[in-house]
């Protein structure tokens, strides 16, 4: 007999939770360099942006990151959100 794991159920799925942020980590935001056609992260390349997925860009896109602590009637944990800009 195997061994169940609880959690397989909800392996690859997205659920949706109700939460409130309690907190927004000042002092750990700050933006990654994505891709403009997929928003993976890109790394500087000579002149231009490498995205793992894509040919090389001249322009990256600046994806900020906002650190929060979100809680509910179950606990509270930080996150990181991902607010788009242009
Ligand atoms: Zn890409």
């Amino acid at each position: 007999m195997g061994i169940l794991n609880p959690h397989d159920h909800i392996m690859g799925k997205t659920l949706t939770c109700v939460a409130s942020v309690t907190e927004i980590v000042t002092d750990k935001n700050g933006y990654n360099n994505a891709c403009p056609d997929c928003l993976q992260t890109v790394y500087e390349s000579g002149e231009k942006w490498a995205c793992p997925s894509h040919e090389k860009h001249d322009n990256s896109r600046h994806l900020f990151c906002v650190v929060v602590n979100t809680t509910d009637d179950t606990g509270s944990q930080f996150s990181t959100k991902t607010p788009l800009t242009s």
